[in-house]
């Protein structure tokens, strides 16, 4: 079994590793789009089964139509789409491969206007176009390879490592925090979406500054929206004055 290891590392490495253009940097993806939009139905579902979604139609027309416009934006409106607002007190928006988007009630109580609620979709699907969860999931991913190939060194089972490493990539691909990085790219690439879709960029800074107050970390585990710090924020609005927005 021994020989094959360096020739699995290096094909790692070489199909794994590509540049994306939306973001200006390499980027290693071992997890496939197919799986992620497997495990994007399966969180859904998850979420469906186990939230209240909201009855009044007033807001589910609203996130329907502001999700749609992001989406459309983001070049992903070819696709179906499903949108749901859940009865949570927890500011908290996603938005998952495969065509999902949730808002909580509790969102929507903190923002003032479409725009804000804009700013938080286009984050969310800043995080899908970006390819995060894939991406995060693969680094994951390389070091249990790393590890499997060193335990292979010394005896172990590689090819169990794999599978097994493999098979729960799908699973927990959205459970795994972004990176402070990855936060910033999303943040960048969701006012771009607002933008283009027509809504004002600048209010995205003061969603933010609403996520901050909030503070605390109550949310809940199917989300990945967070409150922001004053770091971040800045670097959001810096970007805003660079492109004359
Ligand atoms: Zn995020």
């Amino acid at each position: 079994m021994r020989p094959i290891l360096p020739v699995l590392t290096a094909a790692l490495a070489l199909s794994a590793c590509a540049y994306n253009p939306e973001l200006g940097r390499q980027q290693m993806t071992i997890v496939n789009d197919d799986s992620l939009t497997q495990a994007g139905e399966q969180a859904w579902n998850q979420a469906l089964a186990k939230s209240t979604v909201s009855t009044d139609r007033r807001a589910n027309a609203r996130v329907r139509a502001v999700g749609q416009r992001v989406v459309d934006a983001a070049g992903l409106g070819q696709q179906p789409w499903d949108y749901a607002v859940f009865e949570n007190t927890a500011p908290n928006a996603f938005v998952l491969p495969g065509g999902h988007v949730g808002v909580t009630t509790g969102l929507l109580t903190i923002v003032d206007n479409d725009d804000q609620l804009a700013a938080v979709i286009g984050h969310e699907t800043g995080h899908v176009i970006a390819h995060h969860a894939a991406e995060r999931q693969s680094q994951t991913v390389a070091s249990s390879l790393l590890l499997g190939v060193l335990g292979a060194a010394t005896g172990g089972d590689t090819a169990r490592a794999i599978s097994s490493y493999g098979g729960d990539a799908a699973k927990y691909g959205f459970l795994l925090p972004f990176s402070r990085k990855q936060e910033l790219e999303a943040d960048r690439l969701g006012v771009d979406f607002m933008q283009r879709a027509g809504y004002r960029p600048r209010e995205a800074v003061v969603l933010w500054l609403h996520m901050q107050a909030q503070g605390g970390s109550s949310a809940p585990q199917f989300t990945s929206t967070h409150p922001s710090d004053a770091t971040r924020i800045a670097a959001l609005e810096n970007y805003i004055a660079q492109r004359g927005w």
